[in-house]
């Protein structure tokens, strides 16, 4: 489905129709770039399902950003094709008559399909008695969208808090709001099992992320059961508590945010970057906001693979505690290893290095030392100087979101793992 919201710029008056599709979320933010004065222009809007009628919303107007409703569009007004939840390849972004939003949602499928991702048929299945026909609603479910993550998340949050601070009364009325409670096995209704839960469908569909994890847990506990158990009992005492604190306060900053990151999260779930050939005209909604997220997942990631390279000694044979180099002990990997350096010893490990193969430390750099701006004369580009006064460097707008939806995944895929070990 599209709408067309004719908008004029407040800052040079040049009038845009935006041509919008809808996205799975109640509330929709669109933030373009002016084709005139290169300013932020858009629109806030929130959608509801009827109930009488699957697949014809309520569209309400929140807010225009930058800009004024008109009820008709002139012969000088730009099209533009946006959607929340889908970034369009170039050559549709000014498309005035073709609908982009099929085949924006085609160009995804397709990549899916091709790598396993998504399976067409038992998508058309599963999805054909409630919209009939391969559409985006179907491709979103297909591929693993999930409308609820962010109101579920909102009740997780709670819960953990209710959790840590022993009110269990409260948490036993808040819990059962979570929206899958019920679809989980009564037996299978703790908060470690919702938590599980909750992050298997945000890395939905890409659970090879968590399951080469597990594999590899698996084979240090079947190779040496006792070390693997020293590991489990080390996590508990040294690192869990930490660890979980550092998961509940980047994950807020993430979902408080989550209007940025879900613009591209479908494509960073079936790893299709769209860099190439695509030119979005996405500004940030507020940049301000997501600037330091992926300094700080880095933060966390890095000290959180501890466990991995615990578990990796394991599984080349030695004592959990002890390194390949062998004047490495846990101490000295804790205090002397720089951020960057603590991937090292996993190098060994196929598995567990692809997993950190996407840790990208200048972006870091500029995250967490806030050398990012956004261009001015194109807000679809960030500029930062490397070391804070060197070169002069860009990233796109779409790279950077891109880049924390796959921190936000690998943070996801930690905690799940970490579940796991403490259940074994
Ligand atoms: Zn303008």
């Amino acid at each position: 489905m599209t709408q067309r919201i004719n908008l004029v710029c407040n800052t040079c008056e040049h009038g845009i129709t935006l041509r919008s599709g809808l996205g799975a979320q109640e509330r929709q933010i669109i933030a373009v770039q002016c084709p005139n004065c290169k300013e932020k222009v858009g629109v806030i809007f929130t959608i509801k399902e009827s109930e009488e009628k699957l697949g014809s919303p309520t569209i309400n107007l929140e807010k225009c950003i930058n800009s004024e409703l008109r009820d008709k569009e002139d012969d000088n007004f730009t099209a533009i094709n946006v959607h929340p939840e889908l970034i369009y390849p170039k050559e549709m972004i000014y498309e005035k008559l073709l609908l982009s939003e099929g085949m924006a949602s085609r160009a995804l499928s397709e990549h899916a399909i091709e790598n396993g991702f998504f399976d067409e048929r038992k998508a058309r299945g599963a999805m054909n008695d409630i919209f009939p026909g391969l559409n985006i609603t179907s491709i979103f479910h297909g591929l693993g969208g999930d409308a609820n993550l962010l109101k579920d998340w909102d009740i997780i949050q709670r819960c953990w808090r209710l959790k840590n601070n022993d009110k269990e009364d409260i948490y036993n009325k808040e819990v059962i709001k979570y929206t899958n409670y019920k679809s989980l096995h009564k037996n299978s209704r703790t908060f470690n099992d919702i938590l599980f839960d909750f992050f298997y469908r945000f890395i939905n569909p890409n659970i090879k992320l968590y399951n080469k994890l597990e594999d590899e847990f698996e084979k240090a506990r079947k190779f040496n059961t006792q070390e693997f158990l020293k590991v489990q009992k080390c996590y508990l005492e040294d690192l869990h508590t930490i660890n979980w604190k550092n998961y509940l306060k980047i994950f807020n900053e993430y979902f408080k945010n989550f209007d940025e990151y879900n613009r591209l999260l479908l494509n960073t779930k079936i790893e299709l970057h769209p860099a190439d050939g695509v030119e979005s005209v996405f500004c940030p909604i507020n940049f301000d906001n997501v600037d330091m997220f992926y300094g700080n997942a880095y933060e966390n990631i890095t000290s959180h693979i501890e466990l991995l390279v615990l578990i990796n000694n394991v599984i080349e044979g030695r004592d959990y505690d002890k390194f390949l180099d062998s004047s490495v002990t846990i101490n000295k990997y804790r205090k002397k290893f720089t951020k960057e350096s603590k991937k090292g010893p996993l190098k060994s490990n196929n598995s567990f290095n692809n997993f950190t193969l996407h840790l990208d430390s200048k972006i870091r750099n500029a995250s967490h030392h806030r050398w990012f701006y956004v261009d001015d004369s194109n807000p679809e580009r960030l500029m930062y100087k490397s070391g804070g006064t060197g070169a002069l460097n860009y990233i796109t707008y779409i790279d950077y979101i891109y880049k924390c939806n796959q921190m936000a995944l690998s943070l996801a895929s930690l905690i799940m793992i970490e579940i796991y070990l403490m259940e074994q």
